[in-house]
């Protein structure tokens, strides 16, 4: 019989993507036993600046330069070509549909985006249909998250364990520093793979 798939969806804004992505992505390919990765970079918002660049193929191509060498990262452009804003449950349905109902999904996150999106008001039903990872990460506080767990696993009835914390090793790196160090003339060698610091740097990203 054909195994069901364990497979780790990766999401955010990878404005740009850098190896505190590719580390939790790693870290839970392997703790987890996970099929692939499947790295969902997110749609641009409806509503940006006049003047601000349409970043979001920048972004999705920095981010297919980014896991290229790792035969288990996949990106996919589901929420990139989605009009409007992504609803997570929406991408989850979606990937459920493509990889069928006995699919095991696990939402990989850092420790700050797994408190907003499990805020959200679909909680509940997000949990049903997949598991979370949360990395560790410089400057956030895991404690909360055991606190949503308790809160979260009152009101279900199959009390199972639904959400991981997963430690990495820290890296204390950041889209929005590297956005900055650019726009600064830093250096951003070493905070992401070499192909996306030199594609930042041929389309002049950030400046
Ligand atoms: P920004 O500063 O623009 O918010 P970011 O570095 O937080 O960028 P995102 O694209 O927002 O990157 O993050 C995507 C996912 O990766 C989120 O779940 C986030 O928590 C996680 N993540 C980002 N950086 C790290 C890191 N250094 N260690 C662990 N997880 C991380
Ligand atoms: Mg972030």
């Amino acid at each position: 019989m054909k195994k069901d798939l364990k497979i780790g969806i990766m999401g955010g804004t990878f404005n740009p993507i850098h190896h505190g992505h590719l580390v939790a992505a790693g870290e839970a390919l392997h703790q987890f036993h996970l099929d692939k990765v499947i790295f969902i970079p997110s749609g641009d918002p409806p509503h940006k600046d006049f003047h601000e660049e349409k970043i979001a193929e920048h972004r999705y191509l920095m981010t297919v330069i980014a896991t290229s060498s790792n035969k288990n990262f996949f990106v996919s452009r589901i929420e990139i070509d989605r009009k409007g804003k992504s609803y997570t449950i929406d991408t989850i349905k979606e990937l459920k549909k493509i990889y069928g109902q006995s699919s095991n999904l696990y939402f990989i996150t850092g420790a700050d985006a797994i408190l907003e999106i499990l805020s959200w008001k679909k909680t509940q039903e997000i949990i049903q249909l997949c598991s979370f990872i949360a990395a560790t990460r410089p400057g956030y506080d895991i404690s909360r998250i055991q606190e949503l767990k308790e809160r979260l696993f009152k009101k279900t009835k199959n009390n199972i364990e639904k959400i991981f914390v997963m430690e990495v090793p820290a890296l204390a790196i950041s889209s929005t520093d590297i956005r900055k160090r650019v726009k600064g003339k830093k250096p951003i060698d070493y905070l992401v793979p070499e192909g996306v610091s030199n594609y930042i740097l041929k389309h002049g990203l950030y400046k």
